[in-house]
């Protein structure tokens, strides 16, 4: 069904393509900066364990484990402060890496800091036991026992453990989403149980006023970026911008768009593309956010989301009362049109994927003609949207509506996927860079936009690859976790 009213003088916009390689630019260096000023907390963390005698004590009975003990205490600390720190949400962090690659570099670091503090653990153990002269086992006991923060310490590690052992791909796939993210939590108890037993038998941490001041701005960073985007902004936000539910629309067989209005939505700086965290004030499950793409150009007064039901969460969207109140949290994500480098544009959607296309082709495409490079000409936009059935064919009477007027081509690829198959309907055989090439045959010189589950990603890409294009070329966002 068609939510919105189409006209191609609706909103004139100038062309990025141009401004994009000063935003790339820009975001490139800005990432540099981040990556920068990251590797520095861990060098910091080693040059204070060196300058608070870390390589002096090794000569003592016990002191090569005791030493590197600390030392990997150390670094593992400041890898688990810039973890909270990469996953509290700092909207200029998001718009640098984005979520996927947030969430990529989350997961390296996080198995690398869990590595580090098991071998903190074991170090410090054997080290003191040596110096003691006692075995082991005695020894921990006596760590976890007798030392200042140590039971509150052990009790953190249970929980980083719990968080580290459900991170696995194995366990992941085994546990609901719920589940997964209820645990994820512990990580921040694990974190702040682990705090005292630095105070208070942490030599590092007070073997200097600089020690001691790097190690306090590092957990206050972490504890209040914490407190700030991820309880804070969204609070003031949802005040301000009072969005609130205004129409229920059906799209198609079990997809349903909610349409928003608010004040000075404009200001969010949500753009065509992103996401945000959603919570619908009607009820029971309000305490659960869910992330969903806009699917029509944001406009100063109107936000539409587009909702597949799927299970508890998005089954309330059907049902949700005109004038539910909305708390956001956001915008992310990185798929937007500023970002691209090229003025022509592929986008490939599965199924509910298409909810983020339907929005960047209407803001592509109303894009004003552009010098951007060297000729004056509207953007092509081709998009291909896989679905099972045709009946999936969400928007395509708005896609019908945009194509009338402007340059833009929707080629529905239906039909019920083949295991081992391509991402193309057809034969089973099917060659995925023949089909793609002969449909869009000047794909290597576009922009492409790409939205689904995983393994269709996976697929797309390489298929994208064999083609040609540069996967500098390519923004997508994964509907998962
Ligand atoms: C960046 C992003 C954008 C999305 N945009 C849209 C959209 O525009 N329209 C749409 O219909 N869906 C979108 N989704 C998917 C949507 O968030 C889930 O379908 C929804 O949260 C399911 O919740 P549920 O309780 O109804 O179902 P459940 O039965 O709890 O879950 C159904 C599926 O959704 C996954 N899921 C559940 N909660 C989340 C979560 N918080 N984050 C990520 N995955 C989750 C589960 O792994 C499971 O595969 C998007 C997901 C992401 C990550």
């Amino acid at each position: 069904m068609t939510t919105t009213a189409m006209r191609p003088s609706a909103r004139g916009r100038t062309g990025t393509v141009g401004r994009s390689a000063s935003v790339r630019r820009r975001l490139k260096f800005q990432g540099d900066l981040l990556g920068t000023a990251g590797t520095a907390v861990v060098v910091g963390s080693i040059a204070l364990w060196t300058n608070g005698g870390g390589i002096h004590t090794m000569a003592a009975l016990g002191g090569v484990a005791t030493s590197l003990g600390r030392l990997t205490g150390l670094v593992a600390s400041a890898m688990l402060l810039l973890q909270v720190l990469m996953m509290a949400r700092i909207p200029w962090v998001e718009r640098v890496w984005g979520q996927d690659q947030l969430a990529r570099r989350h997961r390296w670091i996080g198995f690398g800091s869990f590595n580090l503090m098991i071998a903190h653990i074991v170090l410090i153990t054997i080290g003191y036991a040596q110096a003691a002269g006692v075995n082991i086992l005695g020894q921990a006991w006596d760590l976890v026992i007798n030392y200042p923060g140590m039971l509150l310490a052990t009790a953190g590690t249970v929980a980083i453990l719990l968080v580290a052992f459900s991170s696995m791909k194995r366990a992941r796939r085994k546990l609901r989403y719920e589940s997964w993210h209820l645990l994820h939590l512990y990580a921040y108890v694990g974190v702040g149980l682990a705090l005292p037993h630095q105070l208070w038998t942490g030599k590092d941490f007070l073997s200097s006023t600089f020690a001691t001041v790097f190690w306090w701005t590092l957990w206050a960073a972490a504890a209040g970026a914490i407190l700030i985007f991820r309880v804070g902004l969204p609070i003031v936000r949802s005040l301000r911008h009072r969005i609130v539910v205004s129409a229920v629309v059906p799209e198609s067989p079990g997809v349903w768009s909610v349409v928003m209005t608010g004040r000075r939505l404009d200001r969010l700086g949500l753009q065509a593309g992103q996401f945000c965290q959603w919570r619908f004030l009607s009820g029971k499950g309000w305490t659960r956010a869910h992330p969903y793409s806009v699917s029509a150009d944001p406009t100063a007064d109107r936000i539409r989301i587009t909702i597949k039901v799927l299970g508890d969460g998005s089954a309330v969207a059907p049902s949700l009362p005109v004038g539910t109140r909305v708390v956001i949290e956001g915008p992310y994500g990185v798929m937007t049109a500023d970002r691209r480098n090229r003025r022509d544009v592929l986008m490939i959607g599965a199924g509910i994927g298409i909810t983020p296309m339907r929005a960047l082709a209407e803001r592509i495409v109303r894009e004003e003609p552009s010098e951007d490079l060297g000729t004056r000409r509207p953007p092509q936009v081709t998009v291909l949207h896989r679905i099972p059935n045709w009946a999936d064919g969400t928007f395509a009477e708005e896609f019908n509506q945009l194509s009338a007027w402007s340059n833009l081509r929707v080629v529905p690829l239906v039909g019920h996927r083949v295991p081992g198959g391509s991402f193309f309907p057809g034969p089973e055989r099917v060659d995925p860079v023949w089909a793609l090439t002969s449909l869009v045959p000047d794909v290597a010189d576009r922009e492409v936009y790409l939205c689904g589950p995983r393994p269709f990603m996976t697929q797309v890409r390489t298929t994208l690859g064999a083609a040609g294009v540069d996967p500098a070329n390519i923004h997508a966002e994964e509907f998962g976790w």
